[in-house]
């Protein structure tokens, strides 16, 4: 009984983790230092097919544990590593620690692909393409199990000195997705251009959508739209059952958000798949009454 109680409070715990603390002001230095002592780390956020609710994959979201501070949210970081200079070392050191800890939890009989986001900053420099493989080549990371993710203004900045470097990747197997898809400003043109393989519709169209029929009807023609263009669908920001329920309906392939899980360090992964099976067996049965 007691062991019960650890295991709802654990989960508990799990869903309702304290709020991100809003650190105080930033330079460059603490960026340098905390790139130094290996303070960014990733979390990781599944993301399960609509067909079977199953794990597939999993975001690599930045955290930065900071000494003092605590946990600190990307938002405030980012883009201070951006104006840097900084953001492609931060960005190899999170993939590099993500496909470690992935590969301990594929050690564990685990099997899932990571997504890790990719600042526009990075598209156009030279030799941006090539790290990367190296990267995976190094780390004996398969590129099919990687996808990178690209905002969709930021892809579109500068999509012509973006567009080597996406099609190298691309070529080499690691798939792209266009992240907060509907939010930028790429013409359909641009898109069909875009190597990308993977559509990311931003959650302000999926979350409520069942209740809106505008966002309905724009987040169906997009859906349809990818498709057509033989893309596969992520929604994000599916808060609820009746997201889930819409974008089931809408054929989107994949899912992530709250009603599927939290963002969570690796150590939790595993616990939350176990959670997630005993969760579809419910569900399943619920859906059959
Ligand atoms: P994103 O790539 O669009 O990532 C999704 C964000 O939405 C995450 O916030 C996630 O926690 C949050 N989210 C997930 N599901 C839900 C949901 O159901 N409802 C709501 N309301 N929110 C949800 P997070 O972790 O704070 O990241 C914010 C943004 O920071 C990311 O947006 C991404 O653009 C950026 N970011 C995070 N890590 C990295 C990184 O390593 N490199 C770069 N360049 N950017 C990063
Ligand atoms: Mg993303
Ligand atoms: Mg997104
Ligand atoms: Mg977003």
């Amino acid at each position: 009984k007691l062991e019960g109680l650890e295991r709802a409070l654990e989960r508990f715990h799990m869903l309702n983790r304290p709020p991100m603390s809003a650190p105080p002001p930033i330079d460059e230095g603490d960026l340098r230092r905390a790139l130094e002592r290996g303070e960014f780390v990733p979390w990781f956020q599944p993301k399960v097919t609509t067909r079977s609710g199953l794990f597939q994959s999993a975001e690599v979201l930045a955290r930065w544990q900071h000494p003092e501070h605590g946990m600190i949210a990307p938002v405030y970081f980012i883009g201070l590593l951006e104006q840097a200079g900084l953001i492609g070392r931060m960005t190899e050191q999170i993939m590099t620690q993500a496909i470690r800890e992935a590969r301990q939890l594929y050690a564990r009989g685990l099997r899932f692909g990571l997504a890790v986001n990719i600042s526009a900053e990075n598209l156009p420099e030279a030799g941006f393409a090539e790290r990367i493989k190296q990267l995976l080549a190094q780390e004996s990371f398969p590129p099919a199990q990687m996808t990178l993710e690209i905002t969709e203004s930021g892809v579109m900045a500068d999509l012509a000195r973006s567009l080597g470097a996406l099609a190298r990747l691309r070529m080499a197997g690691v798939g792209i997705s266009i992240d907060d898809y509907g939010t930028g400003n790429a013409t359909l043109q641009q898109l069909m251009r875009t190597p990308c393989s993977e559509l990311k519709i931003d959650r302000s169209f999926v979350n409520g959508a069942s209740r809106r029929p505008q966002l309905r009807t724009l987040l169906e023609s997009t859906v349809d739209m990818a498709h057509r263009l033989k893309l596969s669908v992520v929604a994000e920001g599916v808060e609820d059952a009746e997201d889930w329920k819409l974008v089931q309906e809408l054929g989107v392939e994949l899912v992530q958000g709250f009603f599927v899980a939290r963002p969570m360090p690796a150590e939790s992964i595993h616990e939350w798949v176990r959670n997630r099976h005993e969760w579809l067996h419910l569900w399943g049965k619920i859906q059959n009454l």
